[in-house]
């Protein structure tokens, strides 16, 4: 993780800053003496839509596809955690998803494999030198894509890597990421570690957490909002973004029962009673 830190200080610092109507030489085809090189020994930060779409691209659940082709690791330094591709253990250290006629899932790929050779720094990460977004690009010297002949723009690479749909759904997940409430030094409980994970990462984990748990019976949800998200994993997710707003940081984006609600006011007087009487309790035993 200290390399990655190091890299984004220097891109912070050195590289050139794009806007969208930059333009830049590359073009990546079958054809490249390169073809495939860039698919190894590489970081990808799986967002959770990359999950969503690539496990159901594989027919697998989000927990299968977490253990089989992930790693998530620690970093005290992080304010939330974070998925990462894991890496074959061969000698070019392959993603899992590589073959030898290109990426296997290429229509599902994840945003940062869309995006390259673009990168994207945000003024939303802590970076004071950073007001507003820019792109840069990362020129890795194995990448022999921009030797070929094809000028384009930022926004017309945007256009052709179907970047839009990963970036409106991305923006959502930032909402909650970089909120306010996770940039102080005390970060979020174990507990609230785990729910983060699994509305982010673990999609069918937090379904079932919904259907088979009694969390319907605590939360107002309408049948109409209940069919879509049983039905429709992006929808189920914002949902999920929703409900971390309302558990991590109090927002009133959920609704709690009458009746819920009246446990919960029940549950905590008696508490307040528990807590008075072992008071009287103890001062009686001094
Ligand atoms: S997911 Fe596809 S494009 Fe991305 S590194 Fe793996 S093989 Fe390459
Ligand atoms: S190294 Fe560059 S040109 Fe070669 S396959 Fe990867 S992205 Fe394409």
């Amino acid at each position: 993780m200290k390399e990655i830190e190091n890299l984004k200080k220097k891109i912070l610092k050195e590289y050139p800053r794009l806007n969208k109507d930059s333009k830049f030489k590359f073009r990546c085809h079958p054809g490249v003496s390169c073809f495939n090189d860039c698919c190894g020994d590489v970081n990808i930060f799986l967002t959770p839509y990359d999950i969503i779409r690539l496990k159901n691209r594989l027919g697998i659940t989000s927990g299968e596809f977490l253990s089989k082709y992930t790693i998530a690791p620690f970093d005290r330094n992080l304010k939330y955690p974070v998925v990462m591709l894991k890496m074959e253990d061969d000698e070019r250290k392959s993603c899992p998803l590589v073959s030898k006629d290109g990426c296997t899932v290429y229509e599902d790929r994840p945003w940062a494999c869309r995006m390259y050779p673009l990168g994207l720094a945000s003024p939303t990460e802590g970076n004071e030198e950073v007001t507003d977004d820019f792109y840069f690009l990362l020129e890795e010297d194995v990448c022999k894509g921009f030797k070929e002949d094809r000028e384009i723009s930022v926004s017309e690479w945007i256009e052709d890597q179907g970047i839009a749909e990963y970036d409106e759904i991305g923006r959502l997940f930032q909402e909650i990421a970089l909120h306010p409430a996770l940039q102080g030094d005390q970060g979020l409980s174990e507990k609230k570690i785990e729910m983060f994970f699994m509305v982010c990462y673990n999609i069918d984990a937090f379904k079932k957490f919904v259907f088979e748990s009694s969390f319907l019976d605590k939360f107002d949800v309408d049948t109409a909002t209940q069919e879509k998200i049983k039905n429709d994993d992006v929808e189920l997710m914002k949902f999920g973004f929703n409900w971390l707003r309302f558990a991590l940081f109090g927002e009133k984006t959920m609704q709690i029962k009458q009746a819920a609600a009246e446990a919960v006011q029940a549950e905590i007087k008696r508490k307040t009673e528990l807590e008075k009487k072992l008071g009287i309790d103890k001062k009686k035993n001094k």
